[in-house]
């Protein structure tokens, strides 16, 4: 018997324990021990029923994602046959789940007849979130066991659910008292079925999963949710698997599931996202910084500035059970920010994801104080204030004189040098940046930013701090507008001067938005305040004197007080949230390009793309070559969580390998050439571009 299994016959059962850490992942040699010790409990004339639990409590988190996309993902014992098999089994399974059951491992407790779980445990099949469907019968099996509907729910939104929540649907039969008694219960459980000769199986809660439903309930579906889904493959494919499931005989569906399964793995959007899976857990690793480095212990947190950011940043902690004291300059603007920290919970409540007891809780945790002598028992201090050195510097010499000493000082900054901040203080070495996106209650990108003099303990706590309130943390180094927004400049920079030769916003966001990015640029500015990126861009003339032409459209709705959606108007104009095209920003456009010598031409989605995207990806390889960003992949994460670009083309420089490296070079030689003075200025290679297809390769790392 394998190591990966405890076989155990007790008194007429056999219990089979998964021991594969840390999740029990279902990978080839797992499927063969799960396998064999199953046909060994089948053939024991003595076992009576057959329990399958975690060894160390955890169930199944699902397939082994470092064999997806490889021989071995279907290599046999396949999951899918192996379940198959597991239904076959005439004795009772009974599925005891401790923590979570994802994925294959759900599907795996689908597979056997009877399910018992935890209070605490999670349930889900998330593997919409890797561009798949279920592959193992998930998709047939569950629509069997709560309906079409429920079922179709479940699998798209790839939500883990509760184990009362799974009770009242139907996946599970039982709760077990605690975690601590689950495999007692189970035992019990089975000693049950076996003494009311229980089938091996029930029969199925809904052999028509589609009952009580309307006969074009799918095509609705369909045409419903269609435009959310853009151009991803994966949930079109849920939809035809659930489909069958609804229409054919369950063997009959399990060979469709599967068939869909093989087409989603193989795509590239399966191949995107799961290059995002792995990202993001690399994100976590900083060389040099070992993972048993001690860390600085934050029990109690203080915010400076309870504005927009502020306060979101507030309710990240106090969400999670953090408390934190905020700092104001006047108590009416303390007033003004709890109030709203108190409507953005609210609105929760009203939402129904949070109860009214925990709207109090949560603000309980919350204190607000004009005094910076309330600050000196503060564990970390984060700066959110107006976006000015003097002002910021100011702030860091008076926590330097109040807070006591291992305090991490961070600012949120979203420009500024955070080296030039951490010289107004006496401890450059607890200094960082943490710069959180907007709103920072929602948004999940933390930018790290690491000074040069930060203590690796400082980077390493506050990386782990992050993971505490729900953020993704990637590290970034000094440089204007660390990762994301500095390469949000050249790819806005693109965007305003296309339509100073001639297109138009509306075209420029299509191009961008077709390409399933969230936003496109002018929405985004619009959104985000034309007086905020006119801000930024003034407090830094210097990296444009040479030429800011494309700065002018920006820079002249700024003076016409267009400041975007907030006033109405903007690059377009708005009612409420829908907005229209703007002849007047044309007629604009049309002024400026005259003035600055720019012949307009009709330009075409192609070029749109590739000029705002090749410029982005350049930015990153070049932020890549000059250390900022430690790895491509990072950058991946912090356009996909911060700017909106769709996971399923893997962040902006995974795209750029599938464009191809060799292209992107020789786009960007191209508009070089073809656009005079300003493609001189502008277009140049990153030298790391250039080398890497110098050597051949198409992969974005240093070199
Ligand atoms: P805001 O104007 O909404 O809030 C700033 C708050 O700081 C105000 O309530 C003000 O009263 C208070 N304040 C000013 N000086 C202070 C002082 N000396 N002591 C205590 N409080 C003081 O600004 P915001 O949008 O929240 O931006 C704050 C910081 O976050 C800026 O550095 C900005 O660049 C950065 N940031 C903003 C965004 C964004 O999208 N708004 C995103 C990331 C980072």
């Amino acid at each position: 018997m394998s190591d990966l299994i405890h076989y155990r016959l007790d008194d007429g059962l056999a219990l089979i324990g998964l021991d594969r850490a840390p999740v029990n992942a279902l990978d080839q040699s797992m499927r063969a021990a799960i396998s064999e010790a199953c046909e060994r409990a089948a053939a024991d004339s003595r076992v009576q029923a057959i329990i399958l639990y975690g060894v160390h409590g955890l169930f199944s988190a699902g397939a082994d994602i470092t064999e997806l996309g490889t021989d071995i993902s279907l290599a046999e014992p396949d999951l899918p046959s192996t379940l198959v098999r597991l239904t076959e089994i005439h004795k009772p399974l009974v599925a005891a789940i401790g923590q979570l059951a994802l994925g294959g491992g759900l599907e795996l407790a689908l597979a056997c007849g009877y399910r018992i779980a935890e209070p605490g445990t999670r349930i889900g099949l998330s593997e919409i979130h890797l561009g798949l469907l279920p592959g193992a019968g998930g998709t047939q099996r569950l629509p069997r066991l709560i309906g079409a509907e429920s079922a179709l729910n479940l699998i798209l939104s790839g939500e883990q659910i509760g184990a009362e929540r799974a009770r009242i649907l139907g996946i599970l039969d039982r709760i077990a008292s605690g975690a601590d008694q689950l495999l007692d219960e189970a035992r019990a459980y089975a000693y049950e079925l076996i003494s009311c000769s229980a089938p091996a199986r029930p029969a199925e809660v809904w052999p028509e999963p589609a009952e009580g439903l309307p006969d074009d309930f799918i095509t609705r579906y369909r045409a419903e949710h269609e435009s959310r889904w853009k151009s991803r493959l994966a949930p079109r494919l849920v939809v035809s698997a659930l489909e069958s499931a609804c229409l054919l005989p369950l063997e009959e569906g399990l060979a469709r599931e599967l068939a869909l399964f093989k087409q989603a793995e193989a795509s590239r959007q399966s191949k995107a996202l799961r290059h995002v899976f792995f990202a993001e857990r690399e994100a976590a690793c900083i060389p040099g910084i070992e993972s048993d480095l001690p860390l600085r212990k934050i029990e109690k947190v203080a915010v400076i500035g309870a504005g927009t950011m502020g306060g979101g940043i507030a309710m990240s902690f106090a969400s999670a059970g953090i408390p934190v004291v905020l700092l104001e300059l006047s108590g009416a603007a303390l007033d003004h920010g709890l109030m709203q920290i108190r409507k953005n919970y609210e609105a929760s409540v009203k939402r129904r994801t949070l109860t009214a007891q925990q709207l109090e809780q949560r603000m309980e945790l919350l204190f607000g104080t004009l005094d910076y002598g309330d600050l000196s028992d503060a564990d970390l201090v984060i700066e959110a204030v107006v976006e000015k050195m003097e002002i910021k510097q100011q702030v860091f010499r008076s926590l330097d004189e109040v807070c006591k000493p291992g305090v991490i000082l961070a600012t949120n900054t979203s420009s500024l040098d955070v080296d030039a901040i951490a010289a107004a203080v006496s401890r450059p070495q607890d200094v960082i940046g943490l710069h959180f996106f907007s709103p920072a209650n929602v948004m999940r990108l933390l930018e790290v930013v690491r000074g040069c003099a930060t203590a690796p303990e400082v980077v390493a706590t506050t990386m782990k701090i992050a993971k505490r309130i729900g953020k993704l943390p990637v590290l970034s180094g000094v440089c204007f507008g660390f990762i994301g927004n500095r390469m949000l400049e050249p790819y806005a920079r693109e965007a305003h001067r296309l339509v100073l030769e001639g297109a138009t916003p509306t075209q420029v966001d299509g191009v961008l938005t077709g390409l399933d990015l969230n936003m496109g640029v002018f929405s985004m500015l619009d959104l985000a305040g034309i007086d905020v990126s006119f801000l930024i861009r003034d407090s830094n003339r210097t990296a444009t004197a040479h030429d800011d032409s494309y700065c002018r459209l920006g820079d002249e709705l700024y003076a016409m007080g267009r400041y975007g959606q907030k006033s109405g108007r903007g690059f377009y104009l708005y009612e409420g949230r829908n907005r229209q095209e703007d002849g007047e920003v044309v007629a604009l456009s049309e002024r400026l390009a005259a003035d600055l010598n720019v012949s307009r031409r009709s330009i075409s989605d192609q070029e749109i793309h590739d000029r705002c995207l090749f410029m982005l990806i350049n930015e990153g390889i070049q932020l890549l070559d000059e250390g900022i960003a430690l790895r491509a992949s990072d950058i991946d994460l912090v356009w996909i969580n911060g700017y909106g670009f769709p996971a399923h083309l893997g962040g902006p420089m995974h795209y750029a390998e599938h464009l191809g490296l060799d292209k992107i070079l020789s786009g960007i030689q191209h508009h070089r050439r073809a656009l005079g003075e300003y493609g001189e200025i502008w277009f140049r290679p990153a030298s790391l571009l250039e080398r890497l297809v110098a050597a051949g390769r198409n992969r974005i790392e240093r070199l």
